[in-house]
């Protein structure tokens, strides 16, 4: 008891501010890559880099976490967050897919992290539903809150058991100005496609 009465009394520094915020994704360069798909091309992987970003998550409290993405699309990551953070837009965690918790099989899975209303990027993986490479396994897509800001098509909604309700904080509409900032840096907004209608889901594919 005794203990606890004196970190009430501010000895210990208040976790979820800009200058210590609470760690959602302390991964190493390599750790980000456990589990990787062994058909990910080098040349691929190599343009890989781990950015850390700081955000407001639904607690109110400032958490860091981290995102791995292409190397041309780190400052434009880093001006979205920028943003986010500024409007405190609250961002639930940003957690690298390799994570334990995302792992199926020892294998990425995009769901469980879905489910978990994760942020992540880079997934070398085929688009939901098969037959293509999708922009995440190059990293020039990100997906963010996606429990609150699900992928449509049809009856079909990803993660099971979301909903898109614009009400709710960190639900993107047209109007959000972290999607007006990535659209306004050249990026495409699922949220605008009609079939699937992908809220979650911003990208940059290279210029032709
Ligand atoms: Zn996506």
């Amino acid at each position: 008891m005794v203990a606890l009465v004196v970190a009430g009394h501010g000895q210990t520094p208040r976790r979820g501010t800009l200058k210590h915020p609470i760690i959602d994704s302390r991964m190493t360069g390599q750790e980000v890559f456990d589990g990787l798909d062994p058909k990910c091309p080098d040349e691929i992987r190599k343009r890989q880099k781990l950015v850390t970003v700081k955000y407001y998550s639904t607690d109110g409290r400032v958490h860091q976490g981290q995102l791995v993405i292409d190397e041309e699309l780190v400052s434009d990551i880093k001006k979205v967050f920028a943003l986010a953070l500024l409007e405190r837009f609250p961002i639930y965690s940003v957690i690298p897919i390799s994570d334990k918790r995302f792992r199926k099989e020892n294998r990425w899975d995009d769901e469980l992290s879905m489910e978990a209303n994760n942020t992540s990027a880079f997934n070398y993986r085929e688009v939901t539903g098969g037959g293509r490479l999708s922009n995440h396994a190059y990293g020039r897509a990100v997906d963010i809150n996606t429990f609150l800001n699900p992928y449509i098509k049809g009856d079909i909604i990803l993660p099971h058991g979301a909903t898109y309700d614009p009400k709710v904080e960190g639900t993107f509409t047209a109007e959000s100005p972290v999607v007006r900032e990535f659209l306004r840096l050249g990026w495409a907004w699922g949220g605008t496609w009609t079939s699937p209608r992908d809220y979650q889901h911003f990208e940059k594919p290279p210029k032709k």
